[in-house]
């Protein structure tokens, strides 16, 4: 973290930790909410609207799943230290790019090539 202050290491921490409730929030929410959708659907078609609606919420949730582990292991690098320097080469990473996206381990360059590969694999 060496060209993180220690306040903007403090703030950017906030970030992710006020990010990381807000996810938690947000799948407890969503279980809730399949579990008191799942009662007795005796229509055929409410059924299977219900079942989109779910498989539209799992795709959400493994989106959230997702994010939360980077969060997670965003504030674990906080704690090693290694926050603020790219995962892929030695640059560092901005604040600027920091504080808009608090989770990210790449440098705007090795993000851009990632973005280039998975585009090319077509994902
Ligand atoms: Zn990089």
């Amino acid at each position: 973290m060496v060209h993180l202050t220690t306040e903007q290491v403090a703030y950017l921490k906030e970030l992710l930790l006020k990010q990381e409730n807000e996810l938690i929030s947000t799948a407890e929410e969503t279980l809730e909410e399949m579990e008191s959708k799942d009662e007795n659907i005796p229509d055929p078609t409410d059924r299977a609207s219900f079942e989109t609606d779910i498989g539209v919420e799992l795709k959400i949730r493994d989106r959230e799943r997702k994010l939360i582990k980077k969060v997670r292991s965003a504030l674990k690098r906080i704690e090693d230290g290694t926050y603020g320097l790219c995962d892929k080469c030695p640059e560092e990473i901005s604040f600027k790019r920091l504080e808009a996206r608090p989770v990210t381990s790449l440098c705007i360059k090795c993000k851009e090539r990632e973005e280039r590969e998975e585009r090319l694999r077509g994902e």
